[in-house]
């Protein structure tokens, strides 16, 4: 069985995977290339792909007869997948839920404790240099504890927020989902989101991407929001309408955001970089060497169960 992993992976999976089965990995870190896309199709039974390889249905309508059966997502995100159209072509498609979500809510925390109390900005302030003392009207920011959070998609990665803003943080907890949740914690489900983003000082992105959540959070949205608020976004940048967040942080309309995602990934606009008030992460939500090898681990197992001829354990 031929398996294409599409990146460098931790050490740990990578010697897995070569013991294993018979695998070839890329060696660059950037997205596959349309033609190193139809080459997997061709020729590999099984790939692991991850975020940036567009396997859009035109890759497939150019590969009729595809070699490979099953698209092994390192990642619990496959926006960048056609699913409908991977399996017309019969090819099934798994990614790696929950190894994700702990490290993905801690980076949420990150960036909500960082823009809102300018984190960032002090930090390049000591490094410049330029800091002369503390003083009692020194960069003030806004309190966190006691606040009141909105969550946009309460999955698993929405509810370790939430979970972690209600203990953690003493935080009043409303949400947004398609289905009502049962937490351990108290929790509104607020269905209409203007009215949720008006309720809450803190917004939190955690949907799926993709064309059902694109521009979700649109120039509406953000006019709902309080000027003191901040939105926080660790699901996918279009997500966001980013020229409508952009305007919205100009005008004074919201008073931060805290990014670890971006609509045009890896590019971030200069409007963006040049506010002090914005926190941006080169989409680290799930960046430590345990996450990784356990998401490796997971589609690696995901893998195994093909070649064997077993249920898959995470389809999507
Ligand atoms: P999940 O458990 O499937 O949760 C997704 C939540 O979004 C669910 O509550 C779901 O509602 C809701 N939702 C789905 N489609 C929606 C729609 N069209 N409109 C409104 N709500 C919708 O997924 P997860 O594990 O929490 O992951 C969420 C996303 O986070 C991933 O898809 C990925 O894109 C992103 N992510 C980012 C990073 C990062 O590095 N920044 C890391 C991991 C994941 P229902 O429960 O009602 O269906």
């Amino acid at each position: 069985m031929k398996l294409l992993i599409a990146r460098p992976m931790t050490a740990a999976v990578e010697e897995r995977a070569r013991a294993e089965f018979d695998t070839e990995f890329r060696s660059s870190t950037l997205p596959m290339s349309p033609d190193e896309m139809r080459r997997a199709l061709s020729e590999f039974d099984v790939v692991v792909p991850t975020l940036g390889d567009q396997f859009s249905a035109e890759i497939f309508a150019e590969v009729p007869e595809p070699r490979c059966k099953l698209l092994a997502n390192f990642g619990v995100g496959y926006n960048h997948i056609d699913v409908a159209a991977a399996q017309a072509a019969g090819v099934q498609v798994t990614n790696t839920p929950g190894a994700v979500t702990d490290a993905t809510a801690d980076i949420a925390m990150t960036l909500l404790l960082m823009t809102a109390r300018r984190a960032g900005e002090g930090e390049r302030l000591v490094r410049s240099g330029k800091w002369q003392g503390w003083h009692p009207t020194q960069m003030l920011g806004h309190h966190v504890t006691g606040k009141r959070v909105g969550i946009v998609g309460m999955g698993r990665i929405g509810q370790a927020i939430a979970w972690r803003c209600h203990f953690g943080f003493g935080m009043d907890v409303a949400y947004q989902s398609r289905s009502p949740k049962e937490v351990e914690f108290p929790a509104e489900n607020i269905l209409n989101l203007e009215e949720l983003a008006a309720a809450v000082d803190f917004l939190v992105l955690a949907v799926p991407g993709g064309a059902e959540t694109h521009h979700l959070i649109n120039a509406q949205v953000l006019e709902a929001m309080k000027p003191s608020g901040i939105l926080i976004n660790i699901a996918r940048g279009e997500v966001v309408d980013e020229a409508a967040l952009i305007a919205a942080l100009l005008s004074g309309q919201i008073a931060g955001a805290g990014l670890d995602v971006y609509e045009f990934e890896p590019t971030v606009p200069q409007a963006l970089c040049d506010m002090e008030n914005v926190t941006l992460l080169p989409h680290l939500g799930t960046a430590t060497e345990e996450v990784r090898t356990d998401m490796g681990n997971m589609a690696l197992d995901n893998v195994a169960a093909f070649a064997e001829g077993r249920l898959l354990p995470n389809p999507v």
